[in-house]
């Protein structure tokens, strides 16, 4: 019999006439004889509302560490409430539903509350309820630690719970229900001549998602491409019934066509940090980035340039925005011991990048891409690359017109 796994993000349940339209989209599946899991985020703008007000009671005064786990039990909650409406409306029309919150699912997680790690699920009663023919309707984003706390998996966390649970389901497909219609070329919504992608391989889409495009969270995509799940992107804005293509994520191989660049991704989330006049001997950069390491923030591009001085070096790098103060603070405090003159943080800049698996295979990619900046006068400030992308940090201002520049440049506009 076969299992399949559906997911709605916030806008897709958004109201309950909105709901209602979702409960459709399930009811016409269940028709076809489909066992399903249906994965539920919270409505939309509710996850920001509860972050508002976790934070707000727990006062700037208090640690991160000292508030991040009752944190997770008012941020969780928000997918409860979903996940009881769309069984609700299911019963209306006359199926077999039941809710199921994390601790229930045993969606075992670490203890990383605010960005937890699933871990695998505990003997759960999931598959014989499915067999069973009952619709499971699973709040998305959260599980539970050892010790049962609540845990959420950071923002987007849903499209993670819904690939564990095909993974552990061995569903034949994970649904990814969204506001688009598909994975773009670029965000749609800011260069409207993006084109839908028909298939991407696991690897692009996780290229992706890590460099801004949030149409699926990181995670999910490193999970479907471990566990080989195929994860399609589609619409929930259709009626059952009318064409919904979609995109398919999934293994390179299954893909013929493939493009030199296939899409192009930004990231506002950035900040750049200079550190002048570090001392340019062994284990100077060991130590900064264990420092770093220590206080949990994640560096992403890194540059080491010569400085004017004498055995002398300046280092770039980068982090997100939000880590930016903490990093200050942390490098502030480590500044003798590290040994660098000043530094200065620059909160103003964002990331853009190509990526395409064509790119392991092709020259004069990053020339086309540097000239299609140069021609709109972007000054280029940091650069990274791998295997299949590019990326470039530039100021924050020049974001979208690089973005459309860059989806010009590789012909992705649609006609
Ligand atoms: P959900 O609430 O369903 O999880 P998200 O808001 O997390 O939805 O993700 C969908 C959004 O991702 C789209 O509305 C779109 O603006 C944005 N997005 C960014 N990059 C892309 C892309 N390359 N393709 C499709 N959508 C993208
Ligand atoms: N509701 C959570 C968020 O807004 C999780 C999700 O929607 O995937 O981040
Ligand atoms: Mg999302």
């Amino acid at each position: 019999m076969a299992r399949t796994v559906l997911k709605f993000g916030g806008t897709s349940v958004g109201d309950l006439d909105r709901i209602a339209n979702v409960a459709d989209i399930v009811a016409a599946r269940a028709k076809q004889g489909e066992h399903m899991a249906v994965v539920v985020s919270a409505m939309a703008g509710e996850t920001n509302k509860l972050v508002a007000l976790a934070e707000g009671a727990a006062g700037s005064e208090l640690k991160r560490e000292q508030y991040d786990d009752e944190y997770d039990v008012v941020v969780a909650s928000g997918e409860q409430v979903t996940a009881g409406l769309l069984a609700l409306a299911l019963r209306k029309r006359g199926l077999k539903a039941r809710s199921w919150l994390g601790w229930q699912l045993k969606l075992k997680t670490n203890k990383s509350h605010g960005k937890a790690r699933i871990m695998g699920f505990d003997d759960s009663r999931l598959p014989d309820s499915i067999d069973a023919g009952e619709i499971a309707v699973i709040a998305g984003f959260q599980g539970v630690t050892e010790d049962e706390r609540v845990a959420t998996l950071g923002r987007g966390g849903s499209d993670t719970s819904a690939v564990a649970v095909a993974a552990a389901l061995n569903a034949q497909v994970c649904d990814i229900y969204t506001d688009v219609d598909g994975v773009y070329t670029t965000d749609p919504r800011i260069v409207p001549k993006a084109r839908r992608i028909e298939k991407i391989s696991f690897e692009e889409m996780l290229e992706m998602a890590s460099l801004g495009a949030k149409v699926l969270q990181t995670r999910s995509v490193e999970m479907a491409m471990n566990h080989n799940v195929p994860v399609r992107v589609l619409s929930s804005f259709l009626k059952p019934g009318e064409p919904n293509p979609g995109t398919l994520v999934c293994a390179e191989e299954e893909i013929v066509e493939k493009q030199v660049v296939s899409g192009v991704a930004y990231s506002r989330d950035e900040a750049k940090i200079t550190l002048f006049g570090m001392p340019d001997k062994p284990g100077v950069s060991a130590k900064l980035f264990a420092v770093l390491a220590q206080a949990g923030i994640n560096v992403d591009m890194i540059v080491q340039a010569n400085a004017r001085g004498p055995d002398r070096a300046n280092m770039v790098f980068t982090c997100t925005d939000r880590d930016s103060p903490f990093a200050k603070e942390t490098l502030e405090k480590m500044k003798d011991e590290i040994g660098f003159d000043s530094m200065e943080v620059t909160r103003d800049v964002s990331k853009v990048s190509i990526i395409g698996v064509g790119m392991k295979s092709h020259t004069g990619v990053a020339e086309t891409m540097f000239r299609a900046l140069s021609e709109k006068n972007i000054n280029i400030d940091v650069i990274a690359t791998s295997e299949i992308k590019i990326s470039v940090l530039i100021a924050a201002p020049y974001t979208e017109l690089a973005v459309r520049a860059l989806h010009t440049a590789f012909g992705l506009d649609a006609e």
